[in-house]
């Protein structure tokens, strides 16, 4: 099963995109991972992302789209993949579908996770305080200002994808208000009905 997870910064999607790849045994494709990975290595690519990624705006969708092809013919992926972070503009939904469509694949679920701005800022805040506690260093983009713009980019960027999949009669939307574990059993349901 290919299933996309998307929704506002803090909304849990890495969180539950990590419990379904232990639970469906599928991998799980995060392009924030990817290009955070790239940065770490001090990549051209890494380098080239890095300020953009900072103040919270999109990488370019060339850059995704080509990262995401290459990981698709991965032999993990054969049999699914859960897509977390990507797509993230209409134009990387369209590519997506066209991806999939030439080697045979299709999306077959996109999941929405909704979750109140007010929430997002709470639990960016603790985040940031319960890292700084624990001796990490803290993602550069999480800084409350830096929220603000990503969330912003959110809804002028990916949010169109709710009625491209809805459109499609792909969507469905998860209330990602609740306990990690409350939000895991939504998930599972909607992909239970969806097999
Ligand atoms: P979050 O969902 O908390 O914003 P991610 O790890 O998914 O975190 O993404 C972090 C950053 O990486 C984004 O703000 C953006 O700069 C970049 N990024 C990740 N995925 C994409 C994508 N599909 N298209 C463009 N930029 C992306």
């Amino acid at each position: 099963m290919n299933l996309v997870l998307f929704g506002p910064p803090g909304a849990g999607k890495g969180t539950q995109a990590k419990l379904l790849m232990q639970a469906r045994a599928l991998p799980q494709l995060s392009t924030g991972d990817m290009l955070r990975a790239a940065i770490s290595s001090g990549s051209p690519l890494g380098l080239q992302c890095r300020g953009i990624m900072d103040r919270g705006d999109l990488v370019s969708d060339e850059i995704v789209i080509r990262i995401i092809a290459e990981r698709l013919d991965e032999p993990d992926c054969a049999t699914g993949a859960i897509f977390d972070g990507f797509p993230r503009t209409i134009g990387q939904a369209e590519a997506l579908d066209r991806l999939l469509q030439s080697r045979g694949r299709k999306i077959h679920v996109a999941i929405e996770l909704k979750i109140n701005d007010e929430m997002l800022l709470q639990r960016a805040e603790s985040r940031i305080r319960e890292m700084i506690a624990s001796g990490q260093v803290p993602r550069p983009d999480d800084t409350p200002e830096t929220l603000r713009n990503r969330l912003e980019v959110y809804y002028r960027k990916t949010a169109p994808l709710i009625a491209y999949y809805r459109n499609q009669d792909k969507l469905r939307t998860v209330d990602g208000m609740g306990a990690i574990p409350e939000v895991a059993r939504e998930i599972a349901a909607v992909l239970d009905s969806t097999a």
